[in-house]
Formats: C-alpha cells, structure tokens, sequence
C-alpha cells in the first residue's frame, strides 16, 4: 500500500499552482526530461504548455501536495523540456510512489472520458461530491469507475510451470495463463475455467497469491497459483498459439518486472532456486 498518498474526492477550494499534474494522451503521459530521470509538471507549468485545465480531476494528495488527472491531446508542436511516454515505459523510471499514482490517475481520466452520458436513459451525468461516482439527473442511476477484473495464474507440475505464447504477445515472449473473470463465477472458479480452456489442463490447490491495478484501460489483475491435477496441454490455436512446462533454469524470454505475471514467475524462480539439488 502506498503509504504517501491519501485518495480524495474533494479538491481544495483553489487548486495550488504547485500541485502535481498528471496529464494524460491516451496511455502516455506527460513528464518532464530535463533532469536525471523523469519528472512529473506542477500545474503551473502545464498551463505554461498551453494545456487545456479547464476539467482536471482531483486524485489526492502526496506528500502534501494535490495530485491532479488531466485528460489531454498532445499538441501540435513539441513541448520544450518535457514529452508524452507510454506510462509502461516510466515504471521504475518515474520515482515511488508517483509512478503508483499515475496509474490511478490513467484509469480514473479514462472512466472520466468516457463515461458522461447515463447508459440507461442517454441524460449527461453529473458528478457526486461524496463519492467517486457519477448520477444521472433524470433517472438517478449511479455510474461508478468500471473495474474489469482478470485472473493471472502459474500452474505448478512438479519442478515446472507452465508458460504459454499468445499471438498477441511481441514476438517470442511467453508468460503464465490470465483471463477475465466471468459473471457469476468466483475468482477460483475462473482460474479453473481459463486454465482448463486454453491448455486443456485441470487445475488444485488453487491459492491467493496477490493483485495488481493494470490501467490498460481497466483491469485488477488478481494473481493465483495452483498446481496441475490432469490432463496433457491441448491448445486452442487462437487465445494461445503454443505452450509448454518449462524449468526455472530453462526459461524462454518472459515480461518484465513491472507487470505481476514477472512477480509470480520469480517466486517459481526462487522457490526452485533455493530447493537443493537432487
Ligand atoms: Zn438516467
């Protein structure tokens, strides 16, 4: 948990010309490159870019300061001392715990873009002042952030896991099963599901590992492992393109560090490297 940032709803009464500014082009955001490492712009200085400030989107504060989302288009024109990046490309870049923070605040501008017109009776929303939702003026309904919820999970056979290609991943990349829980089904339950579905085999012993929010655009990875029952791996050719169980001292290239998927195939890692050798 970040011990820094208190969430909030509720703006001070004049934003703070300091204020931290998180601004927003699609999954890039905006920093500055004249220093050392990346820097997030105060208010002030966005404003000196010429970006619009007219609906920013009040995180919290850290650290003392106000921390603002600011939906934006990147301009025309290169912006002097700083640049839009693909928020991926900051983590462990952009220093703890901002980088935390900047993606509340992609997820939050999203579901602030997108969601302004009431998705029973089509009447623009307003937002609420006491909770981060918003209400539809004519029929009352309540529109809350949309958190899509995704199982990740690595499946255990003896000294291996099980690692799997999708035709969606760069090239040569493999990593372990995920998947969108579906309505109606427990966390477990979708775990069993997606495993069994896109390798054919059947999963136990299936145990909360930990979660990650991934803004991209709205998910909660929510991690498991598990260990495999049955079954002999049958891809589907279409989710998955090629899979396989693989030694930890015999990896194909995997994500990097900053996803969860990395974090629960380094605990496979270092389980089985500190295990004596038999
Ligand atoms: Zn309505």
């Amino acid at each position: 948990m970040n011990q820094d940032f208190s969430p909030s709803i509720d703006p001070p009464g004049e934003p703070d010309p300091d204020a931290c500014c998180f601004v927003y082009s699609e999954s890039r955001l905006l920093v500055k490159t004249t220093g050392a490492a990346p820097e997030l712009p105060s208010l002030r200085e966005v404003a000196s870019q010429g970006i619009d400030l007219s609906h920013p989107l009040f995180l919290g504060r850290c650290r003392g300061r106000a921390c603002y989302a600011v939906p934006s288009t990147p301009p025309s024109e290169a912006l002097p001392g700083a640049e839009f990046r693909e928020l991926r490309t900051l983590f462990s870049r952009l220093a703890d715990p901002w980088y935390d923070i900047a993606l509340r605040g992609l997820h939050l501008a999203g579901w602030d873009g997108a969601c302004r017109f009431c998705s029973r009776c089509r009447a623009p929303l307003n937002a609420r002042r006491d909770i981060r939702a918003k209400e539809c003026p004519e029929c009352g309904r309540l529109e809350f952030p949309r958190i899509s919820p995704a199982v990740i999970m690595l499946v255990e056979k003896d000294d291996t896991l099980l690692l799997a290609r999708s035709p969606r991943f760069r090239s040569e990349m493999w990593s372990v099963l995920a998947g969108f829980v579906e309505p109606g089904e427990s966390l477990e339950d979708a775990v069993h599901r997606e495993v069994l579905e896109e390798t054919g085999i059947a999963v136990k012993d299936v145990a909360y590992f930990g979660s990650q929010p991934w803004p991209f655009p709205d998910s909660l990875m929510i991690g498991f492992t598990a260990r495999c029952a049955s079954g002999e791996i049958r891809i589907d050719g279409d989710e998955i393109c090629e899979a396989g169980w693989f030694r930890a001292d015999n990896l194909p290239p995997i994500p990097g560090r900053l996803s969860i998927a990395r974090r629960l195939i380094d605990s496979f890692i270092d389980k089985h490297s500190a295990a004596p050798s038999s």
